[in-house]
């Protein structure tokens, strides 16, 4: 059977880390076993569903090359809800109740007080049909309870948790449906996994008291439930996701400089023990990946982490990919010359200057001025097509005293503005030869 999974976000903000993580493992799920993935807009949620967010997800997605095979939207599959709705409802499986919050606050209170659970009762199942038809011509409309089966023993064997077992006694009837006839999220999105042929729901932790309600209605509504997979939640560095991470998205990340294929390679090894390996492409990356090698602990996130894997991804990064991102001008040697001194690409910025210039040298001592400008007349004598580097640092190793440090440090000042920086022997080629005279004639 083809594996398909799907990521349902619910278009009430923008995609942060945890639900990207969320959405590439269900993207690799699927990728390693060439299955399908689906993208599923939770936008039953009128009022707080905008379509700017359904915007800012695709674009996200499609951003960190999450591709998917099919995108559907709850707020138009509703007929679809309505029907499975009816049928459960003939089946005695949802019923209608009425009690306010503020009754159901009480009743919680009441029984924690008397430190029972805080379950619902089911008092609106012994409401007649007289009760209902008084309710309803005192116009009070009721909003719709599933009813979970308590003679079933709720249990699956999670992909990441291992054996789960729940006792319907233990739950209320889940609110499936408001007075105003709204959608909550849980039937629906057993209805849309049924019908989309879903066999994996892989999601956070904090959904697991969700599933043991939402294997009832799989087996309500005739279906057999799919695999589940619960992932502990991601964390700050200081152990819990904060505001900060929270509120940081996509674009955030985007304008720090991070490139797709860091969160990516980050995010597809976080919650395991696995190292990160920045040469894995997405294949490789779909390949390797295993639920059993997620653990139950927290998975940390760290920004600092994040810049780190950056930093390797860019030094790996082919001229193709990122040439419509650097200095107008700036050609496939001077990418691959200076990609091992970035961590951003913006930072090529700085370089592509030095290799243009102007470029301001620190000022040098009598001695030093001297050994440049013989640097400076052997230089204007070079094949610039042949290792110049190579061939000027030779020459003036055999006609000065200097050598290591003394010969290579002031070259360098000379030839960049800078102590620090890409080979040498790859930049001054890059450097135009009149250009590299002229600096090391000070
Ligand atoms: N829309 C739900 C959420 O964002 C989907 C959960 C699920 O994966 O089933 O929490």
């Amino acid at each position: 059977m083809t594996t398909v999974t799907r990521f349902a976000p619910s278009p009430t903000g923008k995609l942060h880390v945890g639900n990207v993580r969320t959405a590439l493992h269900n993207w690799l799920l699927a990728r390693k076993t060439g299955g399908k993935f689906l993208l599923r807009i939770d936008d039953t949620d009128a009022e707080r569903s905008r379509e700017e967010y359904v915007d800012a997800i695709r674009a996200d997605l499609a951003w960190l090359g999450l591709t998917h095979d099919g995108e559907e939207r709850q707020s138009l599959r509703t007929d679809l809800y309505e029907r499975e709705f009816q049928r459960l409802v003939e089946a005695g499986r949802i019923y209608r109740a009425y009690e306010t919050s503020q009754e159901l606050d009480l009743k919680r209170k009441v029984l924690l007080g008397r430190g029972l659970p805080p379950i619902y009762d089911r008092a609106a199942l012994n409401l007649t049909e007289d009760d209902h038809a008084a309710k309803a011509a005192a116009g009070e409309k009721p909003h719709w309870r599933f009813l979970l089966d308590h003679t079933q023993p709720i249990t699956w064997d999670d992909g990441i948790r291992g054996p789960q077992n729940f006792d319907a006694r233990q739950m209320s009837d889940p609110v499936i449906r408001r007075a105003d006839g709204s959608w909550l999220y849980m039937l629906p999105s057993a209805i849309d996994d049924i019908d989309m042929g879903i066999t994996d729901v892989l999601r956070g932790e904090d959904h697991v008291s969700n599933t043991a309600t939402q294997i009832q209605m799989f087996t309500a509504l005739g279906a057999t439930p799919p695999r589940f997979a619960h992932e502990a939640l991601l964390t700050g560095s200081e152990g819990k996701l904060s505001k900060r991470l929270g509120a940081l998205g996509m674009a955030d990340f985007r304008d720090q400089g991070i490139e797709p294929e860091a969160i990516v390679t980050l995010l597809a090894r976080l919650g395991t023990s696995d190292p990160v390996d920045p040469s894995l492409d997405s294949a490789a990356l779909a390949a390797s990946f295993d639920l059993s090698r997620f653990g139950r602990a927290p998975a940390r996130f760290d920004e600092a982490d994040l810049h780190r894997v950056n930093a390797q991804i860019v030094h790996r990064l082919p001229y193709a990919r990122v040439a419509h991102l650097l200095p107008e001008g700036m050609g496939e040697a001077a990418w691959e010359a200076i990609r091992p001194n970035v961590a951003h690409i913006d930072e090529t910025q700085g370089w592509w200057q030095v290799l243009t210039g102007p470029v301001t040298a620190p000022s040098f001592d009598d001695e030093t001025r001297t050994f440049l400008t013989e640097a400076a007349q052997i230089a204007a004598t070079l094949d610039w097509q042949a290792d110049p580097w190579r061939t000027l640092t030779t020459a003036l190793k055999d006609s000065t005293s200097r050598k290591g440090k003394a010969l290579f440090l002031p070259l360098r000042q000379a030839l960049t503005g800078h102590d620090h920086g890409p080979e040498m022997a790859a930049l001054l080629p890059l450097i135009a030869q009149d250009e590299a005279v002229r600096r090391l004639s000070i």
